[in-house]
């Protein structure tokens, strides 16, 4: 039995900046991780000697300022960071679309196309600029919010003007905007709008939420790149700064269940029973209400929430490809009036040539996934699902092949994951994506503020604001152990 003043269940990207927090101000904490290596949904795993990204792949805020790149700098982290020039490509059937990280560039590149409305395209992204700018900044400085100190409220008021023209985007779709700039007809747009809202805010356009489609749309602009050897040797980097600082680090050992007694939390794990007055779970609700003797209401609101969203199936390959030598990732889309998930979207990344350690004989990894709707799921038996996750494979390997013929002709070895197997390398409830999707309305604006679910027990990760990224859950899990160490936070 050992003490603790906070102990994180967990170590993706949520747990680990939680846990990293506590330890930066000198608290004892533990940290605990089912699998044998860090990064849950953005982990690096190895099968026969191959190093394979479990989902994530593109990695935001590493750059200076920015949340991951002042830990960078303070610790002395041992990563490092590709910037990519075009982070990512989207191809359908009528465009290749470079997405460069650049966002002068991007708009260029619209104003460019056959027939473009370019006035409408510029006042369209000018408001999205601003709308970014008035965002973002909020999301990458945990102290922002909550507003916590009086300088921390200084720095809204003084920029109070800046979220004015929210008002008039608050509720209503990414399409009704669009509609508002006339540039709901022009296709290239849309489809361009609907591939990388899928993959931020887990919506098609006509769902998104304005202001978080539109503040996620700079995601390429905001220090974007590929991580060397794959998304986990910063999750690697984190917890051995973690241990590094006096933290207690617990690998291969699940949590069975969490009870409260006299004030203090008790954590049943295999191999070990830690105690703490503070639990903080980098967990999806339905997790953390398995794990409790009597779940709270709020958490089955949660998991409610969760469970409209996506879980992912995917294909994880070992290509030869010689061209291209640099990390890669592209957006492949089927047929763009059809819905951008089930293999007709395919979200596909490669690892760099240089990545020798990755894969033998020159060969590159490929991790490729896609949505399937997790409600379609669950109304399945298991011959059903097992059917219809084979259809949805099938149907992401033809997508690949029809825009991605390099990867699909370059194909030495596949292994398949269905959001049950996901669910295994993951450790997630039926492979849920998590990150509740952000659907136009005021719901979307629950659960802004950290709170406890019980008296000491918090959750961190996607299901969580800001939730939906490696960099949206860090910044969710810094400012929610900072709110639950001073106490000033609101119970659920
Ligand atoms: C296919 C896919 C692709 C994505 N691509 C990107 C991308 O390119 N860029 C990006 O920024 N984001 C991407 N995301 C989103 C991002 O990966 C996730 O939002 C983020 O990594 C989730 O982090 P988390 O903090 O919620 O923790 P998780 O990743 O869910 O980690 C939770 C950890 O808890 C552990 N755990 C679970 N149960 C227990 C237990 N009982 N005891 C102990 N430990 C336990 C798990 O093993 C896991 O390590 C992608 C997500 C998916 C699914």
């Amino acid at each position: 039995m050992q003490d603790y003043d906070v102990i994180v269940i967990g170590a993706g990207f949520g747990g680990l900046a939680a846990a990293l927090e506590a330890a930066e101000q000198g608290h004892r904490v533990a940290i605990i991780e089912a699998l044998k290596y860090p990064g849950g949904c953005a982990s690096t795993f190895t099968r026969d000697g191959i190093q394979y990204e479990a989902g994530a792949t593109l990695f935001s805020g590493l750059d200076e300022g920015n949340l991951f790149g002042q830990w960078r700098a303070r610790l002395s982290l041992p990563v490092h960071f590709d910037h990519l020039a075009t982070p990512i490509e989207l191809r359908t059937p009528e465009m290749t679309l470079p997405i460069s990280a650049n966002r002068d560039t991007l708009i260029d590149t619209f104003c460019a196309m056959p027939g473009a409305p370019v006035d409408r395209l510029r006042a369209f992204f000018a408001e999205q600029g601003r709308v970014a700018e008035a965002l973002w900044p909020i999301f990458d400085d945990p102290t922002r919010l909550p507003p916590l100190s009086w300088s921390a409220i200084g720095w809204h008021l003084r920029r109070l003007h800046q979220y004015l023209p929210l008002a008039r985007i608050i509720g209503r779709s990414l399409f009704e905007v669009l509609q508002r700039h006339h540039l709901h007809t022009f296709t290239p747009l849309l489809h361009y709008l609907n591939a990388l809202c899928q993959i931020t805010v887990q919506a098609n356009i006509h769902e998104a939420e304005a202001p978080f489609a539109m503040s996620t749309m700079d995601y390429p602009f905001r220090g974007t790149g590929h991580v060397r050897g794959g998304i986990g040797e910063l999750a690697w980097a984190m917890l051995r700064a973690i241990e590094g600082l006096g933290g207690t680090v617990v690998l291969s050992s699940r949590v069975r269940s969490l009870s409260r007694d006299g004030g203090v939390w008790q954590i049943q794990a295999r191999g070990a029973t830690l105690r703490a007055p503070l639990v903080i779970a980098n967990l999806l609700p339905q997790a953390v209400s398995a794990l409790l003797p009597e779940p709270p209401k709020a958490l089955a609101r949660l998991t409610t929430e969760v469970a409209s969203g996506w879980g992912a199936a995917m294909l994880y390959r070992t290509v030869r490809l010689d061209t291209h030598p640099e990390p890669y990732h592209l957006e492949l889309v089927g047929d763009p009036d059809a819905p951008f998930i089930e293999g007709n979207h395919v979200f596909c990344s490669l690892s760099g040539q240089d990545e020798r350690d990755r894969a033998p004989d020159g060969l590159r990894t490929m991790t490729a996934s896609t949505h399937v709707p997790v409600q379609r799921l669950q109304r399945l038996d298991q011959r059903e699902r097992s059917r219809y996750i084979d259809e949805v494979q099938a149907k992401m390997r033809q997508t690949i092949a029809q825009h991605a013929p390099e990867l699909a002709a370059g194909e030495v070895s596949e292994m398949t994951a269905s959001p049950r197997t996901f669910a295994r390398f993951t450790r997630r409830p039926d492979g849920l994506v998590g990150g509740i999707p952000r659907r136009a309305g005021w719901a979307s604006y629950r659960g802004l503020l950290p709170r406890a679910f019980l008296p000491g027990l918090y959750l961190v990760g996607d299901s969580v604001f800001p939730g939906q990224s490696t960099l949206a859950c860090a910044v969710g899990g810094v400012r929610t152990m900072r709110a639950a160490l001073s106490g000033r936070q609101l119970v659920a």
